[in-house]
C-alpha cells in the first residue's frame, strides 16, 4: 500500500482521536500518504476526503470525540453504496483503509475488502462488546466516568441511608457495569449476560441495611432494562428502600481519554498501519493479554464477546 485513509464510524468514543493520530503519524513515518475521511462512510460516499500531515493531528491526543466526526450511513449498507465507496477510494489511489468503530463499522470494512480495498478495523466503542480484543478504545474512560459518578453518589446516599440505582451504557454488553461495579464496590451489578432475581436482590439490600451498611449501589447495564424499571421492581417489594435513579447517559461517551485508552489507541493505530504495509487485509486489530492480535473481521462480527464470570462472581463476593 502507498496511500491509506482513515475514518471513524458509528458511536464515538474517547480515544478515537488518539487512534487517528497514531494511524496518521505511523503512516507518514513509514512513507505512506495519509488521507482523512470526514463523517464515516457517509463522508466517503460524499467524497469528503482530505490529505493529512503531521500537524493535522496535533493537540488531539487528549481530546474526546473525533476530529473526523462520525455518522451512520444507510446508503453504505447497500451493495451499490459499497461499490461507490470502493470506486471513490480507487479514484484517489487509496488502497488501504483503517476504520475505527463498532460492529456495524467492521461489517462495512469487510464489504470494502471484498471489493479490493485493503482494510483494517479498530475497536472504537465504549461498550467493550467486540470479540477477540480484551478492551475497546473508550471503555476504560467510560468505566472511570461511572466510578467517579458512583463515588459522588455514595457520599450523598450514605448521609441519607438510601439506595442508589445507576443506569449505565453498554448496549447488549454488561462490561461497563461489571468493571465499574467492581471498581466502585457496587452492592449489586445487573448485566444482560447473567440472570437475576429481584426478590433475592431486595432481600439482600434489606439485610445489608439491617447489618449496618449505610448505602446500597445498584449498577444496571442498559441491556437489562432501565434504571426506572429496576427502581419500581425494588419499591414494589420494599417501599422503604427509597431508591433514587441516576441515568448517566452520554456523559459516559465524553471527556478526555484515560492514559490507558490513549495508549491502547496508539498501539492499535500503529499496528493497523504496519499490518496494512505487511499486506494484511480484512482484519480486526485487538489486544489479548497485552499482545496485539489480528483476527478476520468475519470471525469477529460473528462471535459474541465472552463475559467474564470470574470477575462478576468476585464483585459479588466482595460486596457483602
Ligand atoms: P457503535 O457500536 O458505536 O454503534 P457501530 O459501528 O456498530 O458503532 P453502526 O451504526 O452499526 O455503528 O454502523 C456504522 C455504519 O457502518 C453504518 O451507518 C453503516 O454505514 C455501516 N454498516 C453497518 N452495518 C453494515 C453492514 N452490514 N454492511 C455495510 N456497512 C455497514
Amino acid at each position: 500500500v502507498k496511500k491509506i485513509a482513515i475514518l471513524t464510524s458509528g458511536g464515538d468514543s474517547q480515544g478515537m482521536n488518539a487512534a487517528v493520530r497514531a494511524v496518521v503519524r505511523s503512516g507518514l513515518y513509514h512513507g505512506l500518504e495519509v488521507y482523512g475521511i470526514q463523517r464515516g462512510y457517509h463522508g466517503l460516499l460524499n467524497d469528503d476526503i482530505f490529505s493529512m500531515d503531521l500537524r493535522s493531528v496535533g493537540d488531539i491526543i487528549q481530546r474526546g470525540g473525533t476530529i473526523l466526526q462520525s455518522a451512520r450511513c444507510k446508503e453504505f449498507m447497500t451493495p451499490e453504496g459499497q461499490q461507490k465507496g470502493a470506486e471513490i477510494l480507487r479514484k484517489h489511489g487509496i488502497d488501504g483503509l483503517v476504520v475505527i468503530g463498532g460492529d456495524g463499522s467492521y461489517q462495512g470494512a469487510n464489504k470494502l475488502s471484498k471489493l479490493g480495498i485493503n482494510t483494517m478495523a479498530l475497536p472504537g466503542t465504549i461498550d467493550n462488546d467486540i470479540a477477540f480484543t480484551d478492551y475497546t478504545i473508550g471503555f476504560d474512560t467510560a468505566v472511570s466516568i461511572v466510578v467517579d459518578a458512583v463515588n459522588k453518589l455514595r457520599d450523598t446516599m450514605s448521609s441519607h441511608e438510601r439506595s442508589s440505582i445507576v443506569e449505565v451504557m453498554g448496549r447488549h454488553c454488561g462490561d461497563i457495569a461489571l468493571h465499574a461495579g467492581l471498581a466502585s464496590g457496587a452492592e449489586t451489578i445487573l448485566v444482560p449476560e447473567m440472570p437475576h432475581d429481584m426478590d433475592e436482590i431486595t432481600e439482600r439490600m434489606k439485610q445489608n441495611f439491617a447489618h449496618g451498611k449505610r448505602h446500597s449501589i445498584v449498577l444496571v447495564a442498559e441491556g437489562v432494562g432501565s434504571g426506572e424499571e429496576v427502581a419500581k421492581a425494588l419499591t414494589d417489594r420494599c417501599p422503604t428502600l427509597e431508591p433514587r435513579v441516576t441515568v448517566l447517559g452520554h456523559i459516559q461517551r465524553g471527556g478526555t481519554p484515560t492514559p490507558a485508552d490513549r495508549n491502547l489507541a496508539s498501539r492499535l493505530g500503529d499496528f493497523a498501519v504496519r499490518m496494512l504495509i505487511a499486506g494484511e487485509s480484512d482484519k480486526a486489530c485487538g489486544i489479548i493479554k497485552g499482545e496485539l492480535v489480528l483476527t478476520d473481521i468475519d470471525k469477529v462480527v460473528n462471535t459474541k464477546k465472552e463475559f467474564n464470570r470470574e470477575l462478576y462472581e468476585l464483585a459479588s463476593r466482595l460486596s457483602q
